[in-house]
């Protein structure tokens, strides 16, 4: 009788606090404010560090992202760790060399090449030697239908390359885990 709700409640751990905050940073990033949003996201992934790390994972990497937009490297770097040292430790393979390259890239790009160095000379290694993901084929986008491109309850992207199908029409978001439906094709 338990084991129902247990299951159900997995899926939404975060309060409706942690929600409202995550919304109001993705309102604040996509309207270009990273100085703002940093430090919101940055505040949900370290409170979901222990309870959900994967989710913090992926919120510090938003955190990270944010604060190097922001111009602030040595934020955008600690932040950046903790999203690597939790893709590598929950061998989140898919995750873990997109977002290396991709904050690697950014702070080179913004001329924040001691932030860069310091990525290089710590995870290069770990990166480098972690199994090629599994790429297991796509199911046909038709019978899949058409996703949001942003969680309809606390606005984070939905990134086609790193959704997790729970069935045939439903995502789940990998900031605040709510189920997301597609919407059938035409
Ligand atoms: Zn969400």
């Amino acid at each position: 009788m338990f084991r129902t709700l247990r299951t159900a409640m997995r899926d939404t751990p975060l309060s409706a606090a942690q929600i409202e905050v995550l919304a109001k940073a993705n309102q604040m990033a996509s309207a270009g404010n990273a100085a703002g949003a940093a430090p919101l996201f940055a505040e949900v992934a370290h409170e979901l560090d222990a309870p959900r790390p994967r989710r913090a994972a992926n919120l510090h990497a938003r955190a990270a992202h944010a604060y190097a937009d922001a111009g602030r490297p040595q934020l955008a770097l600690e932040q950046a760790r903790a999203a690597l040292n939790l893709f590598i430790q929950y061998q989140m393979a898919d995750r873990t060399p997109v977002f290396y390259a991709n904050i690697t890239r950014k702070f080179n790009n913004k001329g924040m090449t001691g932030a860069a160095t310091a990525i290089q000379n710590e995870f290069g290694g770990k990166v480098g030697s972690l199994p090629v993901p599994s790429q297991a084929p796509a199911r046909p986008a038709a019978k899949r239908g058409v996703l949001p491109t942003n969680c309809p309850k606390c606005g984070g992207p939905i990134h086609s390359d790193s959704i997790s199908w729970v069935d045939n029409q439903t995502v789940e978001c990998e900031y605040c885990g709510a189920l997301i439906r597609s919407t059938p094709n035409r």
